[in-house]
């Protein structure tokens, strides 16, 4: 390739750089555990059809907080578990009861309806939820669970990644999602590693352990570094070893998504409609065996007043 050519490249990926942005998460709280939520984020409800990103525990390693969210809905979600310690056990209403630990990967589809529990194991917990908007395709659906034990290790120039959904060069999750999507955990060695994104994508980086520079912004855990669309190799630098960090990506959803509480939907008829049928305790979201107490939902803000 002549010079030129490959110049205006390089110039056209720094420009496509320079549009990373770094976002500071939320504190708060799931079912009395502490949780730092670093998507959605102000002004971005998606990444891909990643919609939903928390860090849980354990803020005190002295007193984790126990991890334990009893029966609870979703719909139009899929939400994918990934444990960095401890172990969990998820049950659910198609009668799943599965252990999880960590570099293994639940993906649970709500599409109409579904409800489940998570109680910790094993702990000290640590882990990420994901959730996954479902497309206008799937989303009023059938549910399903699967649980993968194995998932294909990435090797990179100075990174080790395992890929839980979607394709990172030769390594393929078997995970089967609705959009494309790829998610890969990146063990970081000191040092720039250069991620072959694909360019129909929109990607962030939720760093896991340690400061690491994400184009030309720095993220350090409880942050997200916004990644646009276009870019097909994402410098990710360490400047420590041991840095660890979650890569998310996928084809931009083109559907504008509305999140209440543990429901995805379009707009808030949908979400009453759940709300309702989960406080009537309707055959909708099935029922779930746990020790744990079901968690009622809030009333929705734009319901109004009971009597
Ligand atoms: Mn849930």
């Amino acid at each position: 390739m002549s010079g030129p050519i490959q110049q205006r490249d390089a110039e056209c990926e720094d420009e496509l750089l320079a549009g990373v942005e770094a976002r500071e998460g939320r504190r708060t709280t799931v079912g009395g555990l502490a949780v730092k939520r670093v998507l959605p984020t102000k002004g971005r409800r998606t990444v891909g059809a990643w919609c939903f990103v928390d860090l849980a525990g354990p803020e005190d390693a002295e007193n984790p907080d126990p991890m334990e969210v009893g029966p609870h809905p979703h719909i139009g979600l899929s939400t994918v578990t990934w444990l960095l310690e401890g172990e969990a056990v998820h049950t659910d209403s198609l009668g799943t009861e599965q252990l999880i630990r960590p570099g293994q990967l639940n993906l649970m589809t709500a599409g109409h309806g579904i409800a489940h529990a998570e109680l910790a194991a094993e702990p000290p917990f640590r882990g990420v939820q994901m959730w996954v908007a479902q497309p206008e395709a799937t989303r009023h659906g059938e549910s399903r669970f699967a649980h993968h034990e194995e998932l294909p290790r990435l090797d990179l120039d100075h990174a080790e990644g395992l890929v839980f959904v979607g394709a990172m060069l030769d390594a393929t999750s078997p995970a089967e999602t609705d959009t494309e999507l790829v998610g890969v955990d990146l063990q970081l060695r000191r040092g720039i590693t250069v991620l072959p994104t694909r360019t129909g994508f929109e990607h962030a980086v939720v760093p896991l352990d340690g400061r690491i520079k994400v184009g030309p912004e720095v993220v350090e855990p409880g942050w997200l570094a916004l990644v646009p669309g276009g870019v097909d190799e994402l410098p990710i630098e360490a400047s420590d070893a041991g840095a660890r960090a979650l890569l998310l990506g996928g084809e931009p959803l083109g559907e504008r998504v509305q999140m209440w509480w543990n429901f995805v939907a379009r707009d808030r008829d949908e979400i009453t409609a759940a709300y309702e049928e989960w406080r009537d305790r309707t055959d909708r979201f099935g029922e779930v065996s746990s020790s744990l107490e079901r968690i009622e939902a809030p009333r929705p803000p734009w319901l109004p007043d009971e009597d």
